[in-house]
């Protein structure tokens, strides 16, 4: 994985984007269909404090095509019926979204991951969970689904490298937790993307930048990043509405995501650049809606400073 996405994509694009890197890997469109396998979080269900992450709504992240459904064959199919667009050769990653995928023991997770990739549509699989979540056991599992042709991710939640952030978020995990989680995945064989928050309150710019430095020192295949933003029912919708939250511009996030790239080893490949949520939930900060004007103002403020990702990578 490493070594592929190291070669870069030939777009043109000034970040090394994982929908590039899927196309030109598997010549087609390739979908995510996100599940729901109800397997909660020790966040929720009362193990830690039972309040869960201030950034996380009652539905853990769910899509609403998985709402309402137990069966994940189902929520997938009604997933692919919602996403198809076209006729157009598509694919399918298997993509376990909803809270912590890996909360569950290894003959359960086994049964679950092999429910959702039996189908002959699905070329992958992705897996969501928490970096305190991960022992050897259940990465043995994952790693078993390792084969040549098939998308294989492991995402962790990492939000911060900065163990103050992460009390802030109420995490409930340190950042040694996830340095530990991601190498021993690693070790596994299995390719990892980190999740992180940029504008978390408290964070100095100089923090960011840092969280960026210490990503790119481990053996992560994958960023997925995004904004602070607020969602309705959330820790944080109380505290924006007690004006205590400071939320970056948009100008100061465009400004910081492009900072923050540029100091992102080459090679890892970004999943994402904002975060995305049904207008409806979201309450702010409400730019966040227009996710194309945003994407397409990171890529001109790169071309503004003539640089892409790892242009102040130091290695
Ligand atoms: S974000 Fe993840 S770890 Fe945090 S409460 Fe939600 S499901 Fe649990």
């Amino acid at each position: 994985m490493t070594a592929r996405s190291e070669q870069g994509r030939g777009t043109g694009r000034p970040y090394n984007f994982f929908g590039d890197y899927l196309w030109n890997r598997y010549g087609c469109r390739i979908l995510k269909l996100p599940i729901d396998a109800h397997l909660s979080c020790p966040n929720r269900d009362g193990t830690l404090d039972g309040r869960g992450c201030v950034f996380c709504g009652e539905d853990g992240s769910a899509s609403p095509t998985a709402a309402g459904v137990d069966d994940i064959t189902r929520q997938m199919e009604i997933a692919r019926t919602s996403f198809r667009r076209s006729d157009a050769a598509t694919r399918y990653i298997a993509y376990f979204q909803a809270f912590t995928n890996t909360y569950a023991p290894p003959a359960v997770l086994r049964r679950l991951y092999d429910a959702a990739t039996k189908e002959p549509f699905v070329t992958g699989l992705m897996i969501a969970t928490r970096p305190d979540c991960v022992p050897n056991e259940a990465l043995e599992v994952i790693a078993g689904y390792a084969r040549a042709g098939f998308e294989l991710w492991l995402e962790l939640g990492m939000q911060s490298a900065h163990d103050g952030s992460l009390a802030f978020l109420n995490r409930h995990h340190t950042n040694e937790c996830t340095v530990d989680a991601v190498t021993r995945a690693a070790a596994f064989g299995i390719p990892v993307c980190v999740h992180v928050i940029l504008g978390i309150p408290g964070e100095t710019w100089e923090d960011m930048m840092e969280t960026a430095r210490i990503i790119s020192s481990l053996p992560a295949a994958g960023v997925k990043i995004h904004h602070l933003h607020v969602i309705r029912g959330t820790g944080l919708e109380e505290m924006h509405a007690s004006r205590a939250l400071p939320i970056l511009s948009r100008g100061e996030y465009i400004s910081t995501v492009c900072d923050f790239l540029e100091r992102l080893r080459p090679g890892i490949l970004i999943h994402r650049l904002i975060g995305d949520r049904p207008p409806a939930t979201l309450v702010a900060p409400l730019w966040g809606i227009h996710k194309g004007t945003v994407l397409r103002s990171i890529e001109d403020e790169f071309a503004r400073r003539m640089s892409r990702q790892g242009f102040l990578f130091t290695g």
